[in-house]
């Protein structure tokens, strides 16, 4: 950016909850150079991708929002897919974003050109773009994984993850594998048991599933707000005590005694991890779905994909006419696969040989003018729009930073970044995450906490309120 330069351009990757977050703050802010690559056909991020029967938020409503578009009139407290991609759809007009998204356009690489402070973006289809500031929105459920089991392609069935949802194939009447019994598994399998003959469930881990709170209780939606808030804040510290997390796996224990009657099903669902080392579930209709009579939970995870069938680790052959993969995503692989190089022909990925860091999830030393949205750490257990809304906030303050004093680049101070993932390390240390006995999506292959707050969100939301330019190199040379 040149020194007198007011305004910056901004790119931004992604237009899910994130990228719109920001798009919506840079607009009031005033700061409308800004252009969303988006590397599908629609907005809405991950619901758009999670179609499946079923699909609907766990956080309700009226703290999965943001924050100054909160009058929403939800049709209950869990609304479905379709119902949150509407309503980022209401948005995207309401502050007449349209314009500036670009469709089918996927960000390949970026690379910040020091001598004239210009982010250099080549996508996939071929496209270049300058930018001032470079933002990453691209989420940390948007690469599906699914297993590569021997046999797989040999299948004659369809065959599809839960996230690419295939609408066409026939389930009514047929004889159903379901692979994974994770958040989205939790969802989908009670919504289609009753249509298909028979569910066969391969379960390699079970999860700890506990009933959605009561409806609404405030009619003004400023309040059911703040009760949803702090009812998910009050989770927080048991994640660090043992004798909290003991109490709630009694509690849970209790819960599920009454709510699975047959024993040998209920060991089957009982977790061997403690509580609150996965992400805790939230469903009703779970476990009276594992209790129908034609479903059945395998106690085993699949070993190979047979022409007209699944066979399980225990050598026990399920013969099936369609497979559903409930496998999750790969949310440790951040920003990948795109390539992104700082100063000095540096990459994101050399920076992150040791698993991915940021200063409060949002910035990176070495790569200047580059913010990310649902960066490292900054999952939550609660609502993760309420954590974007916090990193758009922050980073429309630093480009103000950058346009009020006509300053090139600005680049947070590797100390700053150092102390403050030490902190976040050291915190985490001390909770039931990184326990011998909690193996997680949390953690990398090494063990590394790279996904998880370790706080409160509204101490996320306190810290970064207001960009601390001591944490910053700020250069405005000419
Ligand atoms: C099924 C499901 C249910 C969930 N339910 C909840 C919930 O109840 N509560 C909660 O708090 N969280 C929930 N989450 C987590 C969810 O990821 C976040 O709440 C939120 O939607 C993340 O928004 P995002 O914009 O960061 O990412 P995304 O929604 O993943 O959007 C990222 C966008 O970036 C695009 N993109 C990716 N790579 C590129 C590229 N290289 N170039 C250009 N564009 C790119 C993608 O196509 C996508 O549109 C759920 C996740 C899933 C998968």
């Amino acid at each position: 950016m040149t020194a007198r330069q007011a305004s910056p351009t901004i790119v931004i990757a992604g237009a899910g909850f994130g990228g719109i977050a920001l798009a919506i703050l840079l607009k009031k802010a005033g700061f409308d150079g800004f252009t969303i690559l988006e590397r599908a056909a629609d907005v809405g991020g991950v619901w758009r991708d999670n179609t499946y029967p079923g699909a609907a938020c766990d956080v309700p409503a009226a703290l999965y929002s943001y924050s100054f578009e909160h009058g929403y009139r939800w049709s209950g407290p869990y609304p479905p897919q379709a119902e949150i991609l509407g309503y980022m759809k209401h948005c995207i007009a309401k502050y007449g974003l349209s314009p500036h998204i670009r469709f089918d356009t996927e960000v390949a690489d970026a690379t910040f050109d020091a001598k004239a402070s210009q982010w250099r973006i080549a996508t996939k289809n071929g496209a270049e773009l300058d930018a001032n500031v470079f933002v990453s929105a691209v989420g940390l459920f948007n690469r599906p994984i699914v297993p590569d089991l021997p046999g797989r392609a040999d299948f004659r069935g369809p065959q599809f993850h839960s996230a690419r949802w295939d609408h066409a194939a026939p389930l009514d009447g047929k004889t159903v594998a379901v692979i994974g019994t994770g958040a989205s598994a939790i969802q989908f399998v009670p919504a289609i048991a009753s249509r298909v003959k028979q569910l066969y469930v391969f379960q390699r881990s079970p999860q700890y599933v506990v009933p959605k709170a009561m409806a609404a209780r405030f009619g003004n939606p400023l309040l059911e707000r703040l009760r949803v808030f702090f009812n998910f804040e009050r989770g927080i510290p048991r994640r660090g005590s043992a004798r909290l997390t003991a109490k709630a796996e009694r509690g849970w224990l209790a819960y599920l005694a009454n709510a699975v009657r047959d024993p040998e099903l209920r060991r089957k669902l009982t977790p061997s991890y403690p509580l609150g080392c996965k992400r805790v579930l939230i469903s009703n209709d779970w476990y009276p779905a594992m209790q129908r009579a034609n479903v059945e939970l395998i106690d085993a995870p699949v070993e190979a994909i047979l022409p007209d069938g699944v066979r399980a680790s225990d050598g026990s052959v399920r013969k099936v006419d369609a497979i559903v993969y409930g496998t999750g995503f790969s949310p440790t692989d951040y920003l990948t696969p795109m390539r992104i190089t700082g100063l000095n022909g540096r990459t994101l990925s050399e920076a992150w040989r040791d698993g991915a860091e940021a200063y409060l999830g949002i910035t990176v030393a070495g790569f200047p003018n580059f913010f990310m949205m649902y960066g490292p750490n900054t999952n939550v257990a609660g609502s993760i729009v309420y954590m974007l809304e916090s990193q758009a906030r922050y980073i429309v303050g630093a480009i103000r930073t950058l346009a009020q004093k006509h300053a090139r680049f600005i680049d947070v101070r590797a100390d700053a970044l150092r102390q403050f993932n030490d902190e976040v390390q050291r915190r985490l240390s001390t909770t039931v995450l990184v326990r011998d006995d909690c193996s997680s999506y949390f953690r990398t292959a090494s063990g590394k906490v790279t996904t998880q707050w370790p706080g409160f969100m509204f101490e996320y939301r306190r810290r970064t309120r207001k960009i601390n330019l001591h944490d910053y190199f700020l250069n405005t040379g000419a």
